[in-house]
């Protein structure tokens, strides 16, 4: 099959692309590598180094002809999108749309959107939280998110047009850039393994819902082969407070350092776990990485990288 990755040189967005590869798919990979890496794109996979608010969007799509469509690209930055929306709605919104457009133009059969679980319910009681739930997200990221996945379900209704949106929690995992605001377990190992103290901000009593890349890829692989639209939750319905993950993660980094509290981040939900049930039932997916075998594999990720760098 042709399938075309949006964002393929991101963390999710290139072991999505070397999956595809591995399983046989021909595969093109849209990003503007404005934070992911050439050398991440599988090299059979064809580049093309662009925005997806490019309008030559459309010819790649017209040229290529994909019969699926894995859409990654985004703005991912919870917090600029607080400082600038207007942005955010750009790339997440208009650019989101305009590949919705050129995918429905040219015949592409299946559209996977990544969407967030995390950023989409707001503070809520109902934990974990099924898709159901209602979306009041609490930032214009969230927003975002969400109004693309009304636009597919809009266009679904109007003329068949086929989307998974999945709403992913917290990913983790090898790739995941560890200088980033978001992505935990990468901060905290990179950190780490580098001999710093990071720092938790409050408490560290906020529980996320921590899913492997592994186990997402294996979701998105499922969305794609499926026929089923509309919302799943991908995550793994199980609460993890940042105390905890912290010692799991010194753990498998060996090290003792103590981390150090910050103030709250304004905006942080205090609990985040998403009900998997939709996800199960219908694409037949489920997490089958546990947190300890997750933040190993990625801290053993993250020494080899301090290693090959030293
Ligand atoms: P990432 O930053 O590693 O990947 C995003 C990729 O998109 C990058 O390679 C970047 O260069 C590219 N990109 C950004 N803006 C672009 C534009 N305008 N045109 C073309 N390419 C552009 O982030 P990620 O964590 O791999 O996220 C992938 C997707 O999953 C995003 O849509 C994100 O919103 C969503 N998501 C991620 C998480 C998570 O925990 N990592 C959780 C929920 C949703």
């Amino acid at each position: 099959m042709k399938v075309l990755v949006t964002g393929g040189a991101g963390f999710i967005g290139s072991h999505v692309a070397d999956r595809m590869v591995a399983d046989g798919h021909d595969v093109a990979v849209v990003d503007d590598l404005s934070s992911g890496r050439r050398e991440q794109v599988p090299g059979a996979a064809n580049l093309y180094q662009m925005d997806v608010e490019s309008r030559w969007l459309d010819r790649v799509i017209e040229r290529e002809r994909p019969e699926a469509v894995i859409h990654l690209a985004a703005q991912v930055s919870v917090s600029r999108s607080m400082r600038e929306p207007m942005f955010d709605a750009q790339v997440n919104v208009l650019g989101s749309l305009g590949l919705v457009l050129a995918c429905r133009q040219h015949g592409v059969r299946r559209l996977v959107f990544a969407s967030t679980g995390g950023a989409i319910y707001g503070d809520t009681e109902v934990l974990p939280t099924p898709e159901t739930f209602p979306a009041w997200p609490e930032s214009p990221y969230g927003a975002a998110k969400l109004a693309v996945e009304h636009y597919l379900h809009l266009f679904h209704r109007l003329d068949g047009f086929s989307a998974a949106c999945l709403r992913f929690a917290n990913v983790y995992g090898p790739r995941q850039d560890p200088h980033g605001e978001a992505g935990v377990v990468a901060i905290f190992a990179g950190a780490l393994l580098e001999g710093r103290a990071p720092t938790i901000h409050g408490d560290g009593r906020k529980t996320r819902d921590y899913v492997y890349v592994g186990d997402v890829v294996e979701a998105v692989a499922a969305a794609m082969r499926g026929e089923a639209c509309g919302a799943f939750n991908i995550g793994t319905g199980i609460e993890t407070d940042v105390n905890r993950l912290y010692g799991l993660i010194a753990g498998a980094a060996g090290s003792d350092l103590a981390a150090v509290h910050g103030p709250d981040r304004p905006g942080d939900v205090e609990r985040s776990c998403l009900a998997i049930g939709r996800a199960t039932e219908v694409l037949g997916w489920r997490p089958r990485v546990e947190l300890a075998e997750g933040v190993a594999l990625t801290v053993d990720y993250f020494r080899q990288r301090v290693a090959a760098t030293a």
